[in-house]
């Protein structure tokens, strides 16, 4: 008489293929995931050659080696044109004049760049101050520092060197 436990179990067998399919599908998940990753924070990399070629020195000083301009020398620093500015380095879109205020201290200022992922941050501890770099977030540029006294709706103050942006035309 069989006891209809011969041989492997049918539930064993299809949990074993499900197995399978599961790690499958995990690894074209993460494929995807990397692939999306890389695609989003796709770097622009050049040479310290190539920067010098393509920036004025000015340029090069403040967004390749984290340079400062003097205040007021700017020619964004009290402009309040319309437009939409870019990194003097790649072009990426970075701040909205809509964004830009009168702080008073003689660099250009916004509230907030133009996307959460324009711009990036880092902790700058030189010159025996604690700060908040901001670089684009395509290119490394250089760009300025960030202060948490600038005004509603963000409440911060993003200090901007003019030598790092190239004001353009909205897009339509
Ligand atoms: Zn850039």
């Amino acid at each position: 008489m069989s006891t209809g436990f011969a041989g492997p179990h049918p539930a064993t067998q299809s949990s074993n293929s499900n197995c399978k399919l599961i790690s499958l599908a995990r690894r074209i998940m993460n494929a995807i995931t990397t692939f999306t990753t890389i695609e989003m924070t796709e770097k622009i990399r050049k040479s310290d050659e190539e920067w010098r070629a393509q920036l004025t020195p000015e340029q090069y000083r403040i967004t390749r080696q984290k340079g400062t301009e003097p205040a007021f020398t700017g020619k964004y620093a009290t402009s309040n044109e319309p437009g939409l500015y870019r990194c003097v380095c790649c072009g990426n879109a970075l701040f909205d004049s809509d964004d830009k205020f009168e702080s008073g201290t003689g660099w250009p200022s916004f509230t907030r760049p133009v996307t959460a992922d324009s711009v990036e941050t880092e902790t700058d501890s030189s010159f025996f101050m604690k700060r908040t770099e901001v670089h684009c977030s395509r290119c490394d540029a250089h760009l300025g520092h960030v202060f948490d006294d600038g005004p509603a709706p963000t409440g911060l103050r993003y200090c901007i060197n003019s030598a790092s942006l190239e004001k353009t035309d909205k897009p339509e």
